[in-house]
């Protein structure tokens, strides 16, 4: 036996695969997905336990490693991405986790873009205690990718576009820099989502999520996920989910796995809106300057609308006037809001406002705080769902003080 699939057209396209790929209707056949709440699964006989145990026949054995609600959401990702598999775990950051787990040994170098999400930076960081040396090297600086380059180089990780200041790496390049020196090519694609960015497309090898952010999409649950190629996920991965457990729960698959089918119409929504906001903050007086790859003033504009397909994301920060000293002014613009929510997660409907400096980078020193771009006036936004009218008029309050 193996586990059936959905019957679906092979050349199903994207929208179709997010509403349609998982796995066949129980025998209730039931339209929406259901959720299993169990922690195993019987078996017919011994003989049959047995081989299912030695991985002789596919079948749902164990809930640490295996349940067919987080199959479910497995397969779609995957078909999304359009990886031959994909693995969900606990966190965006149990993903990574694994990912280190599953490729790498002590003695391995590993090269990361400088400006990933900051716990990422840490768990790599972390990991020289186990003899995993990291080189942190500049987003967009394709060179300094290629000159970090070591015999022992077996992972180059990058997240575009990063954030807060939506730089972008380009992928294509980073994937020909990884295979001629014979390492893998690792994407976080949270920000863009497959909706708007496919890295595996682009040469990319892994592509890493956080769930919890646009797949979600409405800010409840935790999750994370790995896709890639079959082999790397069954004979890497899977080995790691059966021994150390960083197994992502049924409910929280179920929640993402139902996400999964607005995310294209979010995606575009919250996208327009981010970049309807950004053209208008690059208006404003109070405003210093705005970052979002759909502006013309984005240092990487044209790469960012190639890789993206034509759309920047949700995400948008702007400095306020007064750059590094702009501290007071931009918790003013944050706390005369009255429509967004002050919280640094992002990819929900809900408008979520912060201030980098002292909360998402907060744990860097000043001076690795500027090298980043990173200034005291910076304020981000992660764009939801909500009236542009609606958002704008949130912002003016703040931004209105600001210009007496
Ligand atoms: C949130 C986030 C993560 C970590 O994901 P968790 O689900 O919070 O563990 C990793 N990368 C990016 C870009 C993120 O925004």
């Amino acid at each position: 036996m193996t586990i059936p699939r959905v019957d679906l057209p092979a050349d199903a396209r994207l929208e179709t695969l997010a509403v349609r790929e998982g796995l066949p209707p129980s025998p209730w056949g039931e339209n929406s997905e259901a959720l299993f709440v169990t922690s195993s699964f019987v078996h017919p006989d011994a003989a049959t336990a047995a081989r299912r145990f030695a991985n002789e026949e596919e079948a749902f054995v164990y809930g640490r490693f295996s349940n067919p609600t987080v199959t479910m959401m497995e397969r779609r990702l995957a078909a999304l991405e359009g990886t031959e598999a994909c693995i969900g775990t606990a966190s965006g950051m149990a993903a990574i986790l694994m990912l280190v787990l599953g490729l790498l040994k002590s003695g391995d170098h590993v090269v990361c873009s400088q400006s990933v999400f900051g716990t990422t930076i840490r768990l790599f960081t972390d990991f020289a205690r186990f003899g995993l040396e990291t080189t942190f090297v500049p987003q967009a600086d394709v060179d300094a990718w290629r000159r970090a380059m070591r015999p022992n180089t077996k992972l180059l990780f990058a997240e575009t576009p990063s954030n807060p200041l939506t730089e972008v790496c380009d992928i294509a390049a980073l994937a020909e820099i990884a295979h001629a020196g014979g390492a893998q090519l690792v994407v976080d694609n949270c920000f863009c989502s497959p909706a708007l960015q496919r890295p595996v497309s682009l040469g990319a090898d892994i592509v890493m999520h956080s769930g919890t952010k646009y797949l979600d999409g409405q800010g409840r649950v935790v999750a994370g996920a790995l896709c890639g190629r079959d082999e790397v996920v069954a004979q890497k991965f899977v080995p790691v989910m059966r021994t150390m457990g960083l197994t992502l729960s049924p409910f929280n698959a179920w929640v993402v796995l139902k996400g999964m089918e607005t995310l294209a119409i979010r995606m575009r929504a919250q996208s327009e809106r981010a970049f309807a906001l950004a053209q208008w903050l690059e208006a404003q007086p109070g405003v210093e300057r705005v970052y979002h790859p759909s502006l013309p003033s984005h240092p990487q504009h044209r790469l960012a609308m190639a890789q993206q397909g034509g759309v920047g994301g949700a995400v948008v920060s702007f400095v306020v006037n007064g750059g590094q000293g702009g501290r007071e002014a931009a918790f003013a613009v944050i706390d005369a809001t009255r429509v967004c929510s002050i919280t640094t997660n992002l990819g929900d409907t809900k408008t979520t406002i912060s201030h980098p400096a002292s909360t998402s980078h907060g744990r860097l020193t000043e001076e690795q705080r500027q090298a980043a771009g990173i200034v005291q006036g910076m304020v981000r936004l992660a764009v939801g769902l909500e009236d542009l009218e609606d958002l704008k008029a949130d912002l003016s309050r703040g931004l209105a003080i600001l210009k007496r």
